[in-house]
């Protein structure tokens, strides 16, 4: 449908816009804006005292589907992403069968094409079925529309493959999306190597488990050059390497997620297993580290890491309860509350660690709302409250650590491809009472 956002403050730092604006869709894709369009015989939609921004764009989701139904599927998952402002998701490799051939990457296409909710980009895992041992047919994924690649869930340890794996993905001028963490050192710890996980009496995981693969992987790059993503920084130690990497001028991608950003390894406290995560929580120092990387442009992409499991699988004690947590209906909100509101952070560098560099690096489009390209985009109501409640998730997975957290910032529309797939907390083709085409018009404007 055609539509006018009027009275909303935009933010689309590409266009170098902050401000109040008109915004005319036609169709699938924006076509002006404007401080003001004049009098426009399509349907208006006004925002007094919302913000409207660029979709969100997770470049690490887990949407479990194949294999992991139970936790997840893709439509599920992707009913989460449009709830929580994000209009695409970059999708991990390690589900059942691994994403390791072209069938699986287009089985996910497929899924997405039918859930019609988020857009849906497939990464390819970087080896036959995650083990490390072989590289998986890159071209022929990226021939099928994987958008990079990953052995997330299960680190390649061997340097010489990874060496290799990263030469093919820039000649497809595609990221690499590394999970640094050296298997030898983390040994199976699942917590941080800190006080916290000492008095739980729990096998814990240095940061330089991390730390060594960080510096792998950047000293890597510095050979191949190509694009490379550091998924997950959680410690300062990857941070001061990090430093290191862009005072030499190599290429890279960071990311951090609202979790490390917020939180402690305080959370593991009273073995509470929505707070086990892979890489940990750590300390303080750690946090403050990454916040500062942050602001400073050294760490570049804010993505949630969502890992959905069942509320069985974490009922289970800490140490056989999986890893994980789920994040795509909480990250704005909370970075809102948390990080911006705070004056810690300005919305528009937002935008661009949540939207604008994450289609950089995944190389689709997004990111800004010139006229031309898709109606892909977000408004949120900076006044509402919301009180985090995993059982109000359209996720399958409730597995936070930020249950009661009240927080404002709520993302009321979300719009893909110029069709209206969120509207007031309530999914297309989910919410029961998600209105028809006619009403929902009529709804808008009241
Ligand atoms: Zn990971």
């Amino acid at each position: 449908m055609d539509l006018l956002l009027k009275g909303g403050v935009l933010h689309d730092p590409v266009n170098d816009w902050e401000g109040p604006a008109e915004i005319l869709i036609k169709g699938e894709r924006i076509e002006a804006v404007s401080l003001s369009l004049g009098p426009t015989d399509v349907p208006e939609l006004e925002l007094e005292g919302k913000i409207v921004l660029p979709g969100l764009i997770d470049v690490h989701t887990h949407l479990r589907e194949p294999g992991g139904e139970k936790k997840e599927t893709i439509a599920t998952g992707c009913a989460a992403a449009v709830a929580g402002g994000f209009t695409a998701v970059a999708c991990m490799a390690n589900t059942n069968p691994v994403v390791d051939s072209k069938i699986i990457v287009n089985f996910i296409k497929e899924r997405s094409r039918q859930a019609d909710l988020a857009r849906v980009y497939p990464l390819g895992a970087l080896t036959c079925n995650l083990k490390g041992e072989q590289l998986a047919p890159l071209w022929e994924m990226a021939q099928e529309g994987a958008r990079g690649f990953s052995d997330d869930g299960r680190p390649l340890m061997d340097s010489s493959l990874m060496l290799k794996a990263m030469q093919f993905a820039a000649v497809l001028d595609l990221p690499v999306i590394s999970h640094c963490e050296d298997l030898s050192l983390s040994a199976g710890g699942v917590v941080h190597d800190g006080v916290y996980g000492h008095r739980l009496g729990l096998p814990v995981q240095p940061s330089i488990s991390e730390a060594v693969m960080v510096a792998r992987e950047i000293l890597l790059q510095q050979k191949v050059g190509g694009k490379l993503h550091l998924a997950h920084i959680s410690s300062r130690e990857s941070v001061s390497l990090l430093r290191w990497a862009q005072e030499n001028e190599i290429n890279f991608t960071a990311e951090v997620t609202p979790h490390h950003l917020l939180l402690t390894e305080e959370a593991v406290e009273h073995f509470n297993t929505d707070a086990k995560m892979n890489p940990p929580l750590r300390t303080s120092m750690d946090r403050d580290a990454l916040l500062e990387a942050l602001q400073e442009g050294i760490i570049d992409i804010i993505a949630t890491d969502h890992a959905p499991h069942s509320p069985r699988e974490k009922e289970a004690d800490f140490l056989n309860a999986p890893f994980g947590v789920v994040g795509l209906e909480t990250a704005f909100p909370l970075l809102w509350t948390k990080i911006v509101e705070q004056g810690l952070f300005s919305l528009s560098d937002l935008v661009r660690c949540l939207s604008i560099t994450p289609a950089n690096l995944l190389g689709v489009p997004g990111g800004s709302l010139s006229p031309g390209s898709p109606a892909d985009l977000v408004v949120i109501d900076p006044c509402r409250e919301y009180v985090v409640n995993g059982n109000k998730f359209y996720s399958r997975g409730q597995n936070t650590p930020f249950k009661g957290w009240r927080l404002k910032g709520v993302p009321v529309l979300t719009m893909v491809g110029g069709d209206i797939k969120m509207w007031q907390g309530r999914v297309k083709g989910v919410s029961h009472d998600f209105p028809e085409p006619e009403r929902l018009l009529y709804k808008l404007r009241e």
